[in-house]
């Protein structure tokens, strides 16, 4: 049956291009940031504990599920495309490439507002139970929490792709560049847990405009805020960014930058100590995940 729809070959693609870099660009955070590098990066931390193990494979869990919602919509769009029901065309030319740059910009400003109103709609109480608490189990977020969806809001999620493919002329190239931008804003900013921006960042006549990691990290842990993706416009708009978001910022970039300046004169007393054979001092805290 599925087979009159696209082919094995068209499945194992789609399969690639969605799960492929997901599993790489989580793996490779996860493992650098909570794993290997752990006590290294540590100072980075926004939030100072590390989540439960029980939480990862939740996340990882849900991730696989979304993972399979997400490839099924993918091929139905590509099954549609096919015959000419989608926005796609066929050579870069055809549109040039000024519009092909500003499609994809324009694909992740869609995106941006369709996010804050469906986030907006899932959490209000009725649905936030059924589609969003799932996402919401994640207090304490990692890179796995980037897909760490109810099937509901998987499909919710993805549907900015039917969205997009039935609106905007796009080449398929460019709604893949849009795709991977979108999963490593997911992956690297909103999910990642570490905060890297200067400070001043939340507070500058420009970059007020972007959302840092701590933006969305504030979300997960006090839900009723900071509900926007990318760009901090309805957050702002809408006044739902939260009260101390920039003075919470700028407290994480304190603590951070402290830490950082107590662990390189830590590292440094430990060289001294090592050269005059006196011994270095206890190694930094290493959390258990
Ligand atoms: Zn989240
Ligand atoms: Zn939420």
């Amino acid at each position: 049956m599925l087979h009159q729809f696209f082919s094995q070959e068209k499945a194992i693609e789609v399969l690639f291009l969605i799960a492929f870099p997901y599993l790489l660009f989580t793996a490779v955070a996860f493992c650098a940031f909570y794993l290997w590098q752990s006590r290294k990066y540590w100072y980075m931390k926004i939030q100072r504990y590390w989540p439960k193990k029980r939480h990862i494979a939740r996340e990882i869990m849900l991730s696989l599920l979304t993972m399979v919602i997400f490839i099924a919509v993918i091929l139905l769009i590509n099954w549609a495309g096919n015959r000419g029901y989608t926005r796609v065309y066929p050579k870069i030319s055809d549109k040039g490439y000024v519009y092909f740059v500003f499609s994809i910009i324009l694909m992740l400003v869609v995106q941006d507002t369709y996010f804050y109103w469906i986030h907006r709609f899932m959490h209000w109480k009725p649905v936030f139970k059924l589609v969003h608490k799932a996402h919401h189990l994640s207090t304490n977020p990692t890179p796995f929490a980037a897909y760490a969806f109810h099937p509901a809001e998987a499909l919710l999620q993805i549907a900015i792709i039917p969205i997009i493919a039935f609106t905007i002329p796009y080449h398929l190239f460019a709604i893949s560049t849009f795709s991977i931008c979108s999963l490593l804003v997911n992956i690297l900013v909103s999910h990642m847990g570490f905060e890297f921006l200067p400070k001043g960042f939340t507070s500058h006549k420009y970059f007020k405009w972007l959302n840092p990691s701590t933006h969305h990290n504030m979300h997960h842990s006090l839900p009723k805020c900071n509900y926007s993706l990318y760009l901090n416009i309805w957050d702002r708009l809408m006044k739902t960014n939260h009260p101390d978001y920039e003075e919470t910022f700028e407290r994480v970039v304190n603590e951070r930058d402290e830490a950082r300046l107590a662990k390189t004169k830590e590292t440094g007393i430990a060289k001294k100590n090592q050269q005059t054979k006196i011994g270095a001092p206890g190694m930094p805290y290493r959390a258990k995940l």
